[in-house]
C-alpha cells in the first residue's frame, strides 16, 4: 500500500487530501484544498494563493489515476463543488447529506451529489459501509461529530485495508476527543493513521481540557494498536508551536516506537505553515516595499 498525502496544512494550505494506492485500486480521499479566508485579520497572502494553486494542480493530476473518490463531509477544504467533472468515470463514495449532518452541509452535500452524478460512474452513500475492490477493502465509520459536538455536523472516517496493512484517514475529528471517533481507529488496528489535530490555534473555543483529552486519546491509539506511523496535520498545523501542544503524544510515541510526522514530513518535504506565518508574510512584503 502506498499512501501519498497530496495537500495539507503542513504543505501550505488547508486540506487532508490523500491518495492511497493498493495492488487493486487507487483511492483519492477528500479531493480539494482551500485557504483560511481570515487569519490575524488578514486575507490569504499571494504566496498562499500560489501554493493552493500548485497543490490543486497536483490533486488534479493524481486524480486521473484514481478509480475511487471519497468525500468525508461538505466543508470546502474536503470537496470541490466547482470541479465536478473530475468525477468523470469514477466511483464516488460520499458522506450521506440527508442523515447526521447540519443544515449547511446537508444543502451543500445535496447540490454536490447532483452535480457529480452527471459524471461519476457510480455514486454511493458511504456512512458505515464497506466496499471491496479486489482484495482491497474500504470501510467507513458511522458518522462521528466534527469536533467535540455536533454544531459543525458530522464526518466519516475511512479505513483502507490491503491484506494485513491498514490505513485510517480520520477527516475532521479535530483532535479526537470523542470516544467513538477513536474507537473506530482502534478497531481497525491500522499501521498508519492520518489524523487532523486539535484546534489549538483557537484555544478560547477548544479549551485546555480538550487539548488534554485529545492527547490522551492519541496515546490510547499508541497503546492499543500496532500503529507505526502517526501523521498529524490540518487544524493543529495552523500554529507554529504545534509540537509544544502535544508533549504527551511525543513522549508516548517514543515509548511505543511510533513515528509522529506531518504530511509534509511524510512525503519528505519541510513543513511550510504559510497560514500560521501569514502576519510575517505580509510584514516582510511591507518592509521590502518601503526599502525599494
Ligand atoms: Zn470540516
Ligand atoms: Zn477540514
Amino acid at each position: 500500500m502506498r499512501i501519498v498525502p497530496l495537500a495539507a496544512d503542513s504543505m501550505g494550505a488547508r486540506s487532508m487530501c490523500t491518495l492511497v494506492e493498493t495492488e487493486d485500486c487507487s483511492i483519492l480521499i477528500d479531493p480539494n484544498v482551500r485557504l483560511g479566508p481570515h487569519r490575524y485579520g488578514l486575507p490569504p497572502h499571494p504566496s498562499e494563493k500560489r501554493r493552493r494553486a500548485e497543490l490543486w494542480r497536483g490533486i488534479r493530476d493524481k486524480a486521473k489515476r484514481a478509480k475511487v473518490f471519497t468525500v468525508s463531509h461538505y466543508h470546502y477544504d474536503h470537496h470541490n463543488p466547482d470541479a465536478p467533472s473530475m468525477f468523470r468515470g469514477k466511483i464516488a463514495l460520499l458522506k450521506d447529506h440527508k442523515k447526521k449532518t447540519n443544515t449547511n452541509q446537508g444543502n451543500r452535500g445535496r447540490r454536490f451529489a447532483n452535480k457529480i452524478r452527471k459524471y461519476a460512474k457510480e455514486v454511493a452513500i458511504a456512512d458505515g459501509q464497506e466496499f471491496e475492490f479486489g482484495r482491497t477493502k474500504v470501510l467507513f465509520s458511522e458518522p462521528v461529530v466534527h469536533g467535540v459536538n455536533d454544531r459543525m455536523g458530522y464526518v466519516i472516517e475511512v479505513c483502507v485495508r490491503e491484506g494485513r496493512t491498514a490505513f485510517v484517514h480520520t477527516s475532521d475529528i479535530v483532535g479526537g476527543c470523542m470516544r467513538d471517533q477513536i474507537d473506530f481507529i482502534v478497531e481497525q488496528n491500522p499501521r498508519t493513521v492520518l489524523m487532523d489535530g486539535a484546534l489549538s490555534y483557537m484555544m478560547g473555543v477548544y479549551g485546555k481540557e480538550n487539548m488534554e483529552l485529545s492527547q490522551r486519546n492519541i496515546v490510547r491509539l499508541f497503546e492499543e494498536t500496532d500503529l507505526r506511523t502517526f501523521m498529524i496535520d490540518h487544524h493543529l498545523l495552523r500554529e507554529r508551536k504545534w509540537m509544544e501542544r502535544i508533549p504527551l503524544v511525543f513522549e508516548s510515541a517514543k515509548k511505543h516506537g511510533v513515528k509522529v510526522l506531518t504530511c509534509a514530513g511524510y512525503v519528505g518535504r519541510s513543513d511550510e505553515l504559510l497560514e500560521a506565518r501569514r502576519k510575517d508574510l505580509f510584514g516582510k512584503r511591507k518592509r521590502r516595499s518601503i526599502r525599494s
